[in-house]
């Protein structure tokens, strides 16, 4: 029998009202000890009830409260379940917490209301992994995917891919089994096809893992820029309000400010850089030493350059670190009138996107996040989001199955006896297996649910 945990699950801090939950066999047994409602009888199951917390041993009052009994296996946890509405100071839920705690139940570690929902079989790995993901979505994106993930949108993908991996698996057996000519040779060729055909799946599910990862946990942004073209101008801009410094003095900028914000639903992390250039001043070193850290960090740079005035040397030093790949150049203060133009600017960084913009009118804005919104998905017809990656764990099994497939095909082509072949292909079909929680060991466990908080 598992036991009976107890924790406060909702933010610390004030609030209306905080909820303390209780989870296992002995929750109803918990619940008639510490609350009494004010109408006696006895708990109904999923029925909020009116009354108070009162420590039994002294017959003090804790708290006014809510309470609830939900019978299992029909629970967040999968178990009996009781949750009690507190008000949502840190005394009152400490004080019925010490209490719910003294009358039976365990405090819970991080994760472990989560965890027990997976133990039993409500939902599988990836689902309680994408419960963590809902709950520090900071963007529209991030939270559309893990809700799907939740609902098993990933795992349903992954148990199609062993399904098929499954029946290969089977007619392998079958044969190492029950070895018969003819058809050995139908079970090569048919198990190259099918080898070729999820090799295709998981490359796929690999595909979207770099923009996956970038709707997990943003795009990083680097703006750089010689002193005084408007990167903190820019920033300011995106971010719709001044939290950058803004200033006339050239080189103040001297340390990366970073903001994270949300641009059509996408989190980027913007670092607004020291300007690149040649300093003998310490403090403006260190800054530019940061810059092109946080530039070789970026996956996307906008180079600002300030349209008003010719290109000066340290523009030009800054343009020779772009690459195209992973660039997008403004020209900015169009409405000084541009004495270099964007044109100009596009035949000097060949394959860079360059857009004229300017802070003080807005103008070009709606550009540059379309822009930017465009290289998370790196031009590629908007990827389906209802099967993509966003967990590092789920993208390492899935590289491991895909050396796997790699190697059966190898094994099978070069005709090597089905047993050998057979141990790759078992191989890939553990690892995504992994995915989904599929006999995965404790530590695994551990390190997944050791990221929820406590009380989740
Ligand atoms: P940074 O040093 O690159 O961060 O540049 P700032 O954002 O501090 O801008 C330097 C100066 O240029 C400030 O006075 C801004 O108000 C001004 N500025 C920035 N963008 C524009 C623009 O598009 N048009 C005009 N006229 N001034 C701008």
């Amino acid at each position: 029998m598992e036991d009976t945990i107890a924790a406060i699950s909702t933010a610390f801090g004030e609030g209306g009202i905080g909820i303390i939950r209780i989870s296992g066999e002995g929750s109803l047994k918990v619940m008639r000890e510490v609350f009494v409602p004010a109408v006696k009888g006895e708990p109904e199951n999923r029925k909020m009830t009116y009354g108070h917390i009162v420590d039994p041993d002294n017959g003090q009052t804790i708290d006014e409260v809510l309470c609830v009994f939900m019978k299992g296996p029909g629970t967040y946890t999968a178990e009996d379940l009781v949750e009690i509405d507190c008000h949502g100071g840190m005394v009152p839920l400490r004080k019925t917490l010490e209490l719910v705690l003294r009358k039976g139940a365990r405090l819970a570690e991080k994760g472990e209301f989560t965890k027990r929902a997976f133990l039993n079989g409500r939902i599988d790995l990836s689902q309680a992994e994408a419960v963590i993901d809902l709950i520090r979505a900071r963007a529209d994106k991030t939270y559309d995917v893990a809700i799907d993930q939740l609902e098993g949108s990933l795992s349903k993908c992954i148990r199609a891919i062993r399904k098929k991996l499954m029946d290969a698996l089977v007619d392998l057996t079958v044969n190492i089994d029950y070895p018969d000519e003819d058809i050995e040779e139908l079970t090569y060729s048919k198990l190259s096809k099918t080898l070729v055909e999820v090799r295709s799946d998981v490359k796929e599910l690999l595909d979207s893992a770099s923009t996956g990862r970038i709707i997990n946990e943003g795009l990083k942004v680097a703006i750089i820029g010689k002193p005084n073209v408007g990167k903190s101008s820019l920033m300011n801009a995106l971010l719709r309000e001044s939290r950058a410094i803004v200033t006339e003095i050239p080189g103040t900028t001297r340390d990366t400010i970073e903001e994270t914000l949300s641009i059509k639903g996408i989190p980027v992390i913007l670092t607004d850089t020291a300007g690149i250039r040649d300093t003998d001043d310490r403090i403006e070193t260190i800054g530019i030493e940061r810059s092109k850290k946080s530039f070789n960090e970026a996956d996307l740079v906008i180079l600002v350059l300030d349209g008003s005035c010719p290109l000066s040397r340290e523009d030009r030093q800054i343009m020779e670190y772009v690459e195209p790949g992973k660039t997008i150049a403004i020209v900015n203060k169009e409405d000084l009138g541009h004495v270099i133009t964007a044109d100009a600017v596009r035949e000097l960084l060949p394959g860079i996107q360059v857009i004229a913009t300017s802070m003080d009118l807005g103008s070009g804005l709606a550009e540059l996040e379309n822009a930017i919104v465009g290289r998370v998905y790196k031009g590629n017809v908007r990827q389906n989001e209802s099967c993509m990656v966003t967990n590092v764990r789920h993208k390492g099994l899935l590289e491991d199955a895909g050396k796997s497939l790699s190697d059966a095909m190898a094994l099978a082509k070069a005709g090597e006896p089905l047993e050998i072949v057979e141990i790759d292909v078992n191989c890939a079909y553990e690892a995504l297996g992994e995915i989904i929680g599929e006999a995965v060991g404790d530590d695994i466990l551990d390190e997944v649910f050791s990221r929820f908080c406590l009380g989740k």
